[in-house]
C-alpha cells in the first residue's frame, strides 16, 4: 500500500466554475488565469475542464509553451510579459500576448525586428497603476504609451490592444476598501481608454461583485478552481470546489484527561479522548501554522485539528466520532469541506494553501 494522500481533481467542476462566471458576464471575454501552475490544481489536470475559457493567462513562459504543445489554441497572455529579447522570440513562435507595464518593456515591442511579426502579431495589453501602485504605467505616463503603442500597432497591423488594470479591493465588503474604490479605478481606466481599444479589469472578486466594473476582457482566477475571493462563501456564489485533498487516518491514540499531543505539547486533552493520526504534515503542504481547532472532515464528520501539525502528520480530535478507524477516509479540503473555511482558521488565504500543495502528492482525476 501506498501512502494514502492524494489531490482529486475535478475538471467538469471547473467547467461549471467558469460557466458559472460566464452568466454573471455575459458578452465579455473569460480570460481564465492559470498561473502557478493553474493555483496549484497541476496545468494537465485541469486543462480538460477549461476549453469554456475564451483566452487563458499565465505568467511562466515555459508553461505557456507546454500549453501550445498540449493543444490549447486559443489566446495565451503573459501576465508580466517577457523579460528579455530571447522571451520575445519565444512568445511570437508560439503565437503568445503579453502584457506590458513599463516604458521599458514598451520600447522592447517598438524595437521588435519587423520581420518577428511575420510569424505572429499579438495584442498587446497595456497595464495601467490605478491606485495599487505595484505595476503599470500612471495616469501621466500613460497617454504618451498609448499613442506609441497605437501607432506601433497600426504601422504593424496588431491587433486592438487592451488596456487593463487590477482592483485593490473587489473582494471587500462595501466600503472597507480604504478610500480606492472598484469605481474609482474602473474610472481611471475609462478615462484613458481610447475608444477602439478594449479594457480588462476583473479577477474573480470583480466578475462575482462588480461585473458591471469587469471590462471588456475579465481574468478570473481563485473562482475558477472553486474557492472564493470574498466577501461571501464559494456555495453562495454557486461554485465547485476542483481540488479536494484526500489523506486516511494510519493511527490511534487515546489518551486520558491532562495528556498532551504533539510536538510542544500544544494541545491539552480535556477529557478522555480519542486522536486520529492522519497522514498529512507540512511537508505536503497543509500549513503548519493551523491551530488546535481547525476543521477536518474525517469519516464525513467534522474533526478538530489536536496539536502541531508536523512534517508527515497531523493529529486530530475525534472522540465522540463513530466508526473512526485505521483507514478512515479524511478530506483536508474540498467538496464537504470549503478550502476557504481552513483558510480562514490558519489565518490566510485559500489561494495560498491550494498554491502550497508539496510536488509529494500523487494527483488524480476524481
Ligand atoms: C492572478 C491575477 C488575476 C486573478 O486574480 P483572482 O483573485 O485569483 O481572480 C487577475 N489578474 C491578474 C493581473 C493577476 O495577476
Amino acid at each position: 500500500m501506498s501512502r494514502p494522500i492524494r489531490a482529486l481533481i475535478d475538471a467538469s467542476a471547473l467547467a461549471h466554475n467558469l460557466r458559472t462566471l460566464k452568466l454573471q458576464n455575459p458578452d465579455k471575454l473569460c480570460m481564465a488565469v492559470v498561473k502557478a501552475d493553474a493555483y496549484g490544481h497541476r496545468l494537465n489536470w485541469v486543462l480538460p475542464g477549461l476549453e469554456g475559457a475564451d483566452a487563458l493567462a499565465i505568467l511562466e513562459l515555459n508553461k505557456a509553451t507546454e500549453l501550445r504543445r498540449s493543444g490549447w489554441k486559443k489566446p495565451i497572455v503573459l501576465l508580466e510579459g517577457c523579460f528579455n529579447a530571447e522571451e520575445f522570440r519565444i512568445a511570437l513562435e508560439h503565437r503568445l500576448d503579453w502584457v506590458i507595464h513599463n516604458r521599458a518593456q514598451l520600447d522592447q515591442v517598438i524595437n521588435l525586428p519587423p520581420q518577428s511579426l511575420a510569424i505572429y502579431k499579438p495584442r498587446v495589453f497595456l497595464k495601467l497603476n490605478t491606485g495599487m501602485n505595484r505595476l503599470g504605467f500612471t495616469p501621466a505616463q500613460a497617454p504618451t504609451a498609448i499613442v506609441d503603442l497605437e501607432q506601433w500597432r497600426l504601422a504593424h497591423a496588431c491587433p486592438v490592444p487592451v488596456l487593463m488594470t487590477h482592483f485593490a479591493n473587489a473582494d471587500l465588503p462595501d466600503g472597507q476598501d480604504n478610500g480606492l474604490s472598484p469605481q474609482l479605478q474602473h474610472q481611471s481606466l475609462m478615462a484613458l481608454k481610447p475608444e477602439s481599444w478594449m479594457s480588462s479589469l476583473g479577477n474573480s472578486a470583480a466578475a462575482l461583485n462588480w461585473p458591471a466594473l469587469a471590462g471588456d476582457v475579465f481574468r478570473p482566477g481563485i473562482a475558477v478552481y472553486g474557492a472564493s475571493p470574498g466577501p461571501r462563501s464559494a456555495s453562495d456564489y454557486g461554485l465547485q470546489a476542483v481540488m479536494s485533498l484526500h489523506t486516511e487516518v494510519i493511527a490511534l491514540q487515546h489518551v486520558q484527561a491532562g495528556e498532551r499531543v504533539g510536538y510542544g505539547s500544544r494541545w491539552l486533552a480535556p477529557q478522555a479522548s480519542t486522536i486520529a493520526v492522519i497522514a498529512c504534515g507540512y511537508a505536503d503542504g497543509y500549513p503548519r501554522h493551523a491551530p488546535d481547532g481547525t476543521p477536518v472532515m474525517i469519516q464525513g464528520q467534522l474533526g478538530r485539528l489536536a496539536g502541531r501539525v508536523s512534517m508527515d502528520m497531523m493529529t486530530v480530535d475525534v472522540t465522540g466520532l463513530s466508526q473512526v478507524t485505521v483507514g478512515s477516509p479524511v478530506e483536508l479540503w474540498g467538496k464537504s469541506l470549503p478550502v476557504d473555511e481552513v483558510a480562514g482558521h490558519a489565518g490566510t488565504i485559500s489561494y495560498e494553501l491550494l498554491c502550497a500543495v508539496a510536488p509529494r502528492v500523487p494527483f488524480r482525476k476524481s
